[in-house]
């Protein structure tokens, strides 16, 4: 069945969003499944510091707000995720990875996603005990210097993920969409699980994960 959509050319899109706390691994593995089913992932994070990075106007709105942790204005960060989704690449699909992240930007997404007759297809809720989140990102402050993953930074970010983010899953469960994942145990594990349950509903991949 696969095979058929596929080489017909009739493979629907896939339209994915992952969810978790930061430290859950939520980056690396939404790289690998937007890869296996053959979307851009597009990380608001990702482009906030290579805006940063490259000294752009954007880059000079959001340094301050990214070092200490804050959220950057709804306004803003859903008009960058609307110029990028109108992208050719994200036609046929695409994985967002730390948008939304409030119910404001939830709504900002529907209004942008129903214009076009389009819905999310699955949110992966990739789930880790607050101990192994701190200590993953304690890991990644050595290893790649963020300045955003300092002890008060990190706190500070844990702290809006429960207040803000959280609370978009139950919104998105209402609609049926959510798959909670146990991110815990190897990349490849955690990998194979949501690709188990992305094809339980019907997507299809088009690479090996
Ligand atoms: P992340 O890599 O997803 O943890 O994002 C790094 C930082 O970018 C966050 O701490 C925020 O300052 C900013 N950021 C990323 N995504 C969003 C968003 N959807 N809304 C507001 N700020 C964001």
């Amino acid at each position: 069945m696969a095979a058929q959509a596929h080489e017909s050319g009739a493979r629907r899109a896939t339209r994915l969003l992952i969810v978790g706390p930061q430290g859950s691994g939520k980056g690396t593995q939404g790289v690998r499944i937007a890869e296996a089913f053959g979307i851009p992932a597009i990380s608001t994070g990702d482009v906030f510091r290579g805006a940063v990075a490259a000294g752009t106007d954007l880059g000079r709105q959001v340094q301050a707000i990214i070092a200490a942790g804050d959220l950057v204005s709804d306004e803003l960060t859903s008009k960058v995720v609307r110029e990028r989704l109108e992208k050719e690449d994200a036609a046929d699909g695409f994985l967002l990875d730390g948008y939304p992240r409030n119910i404001a930007q939830v709504r900002d997404l529907d209004a942008f996603l129903e214009g076009r007759g389009e819905a999310l297809d699955a949110v992966i809720e990739l789930s880790v005990p607050r101990e192994e989140s701190i200590a993953r990102l304690s890991l990644r402050a050595k290893e790649q210097g963020r300045t955003d993953d300092t002890e008060e930074v990190i706190a500070n970010r844990l702290a809006i993920y429960e207040r803000e983010t959280a609370p978009i899953l139950g919104v998105y469960r209402t609609r049926g969409v959510v798959d909670e994942i146990d991110g815990t145990g190897t990349l490849d594990e955690v990998t194979d699980r949501i690709v188990g349950a992305l094809e339980a509903r019907g997507l299809i991949r088009t690479a090996a994960a």
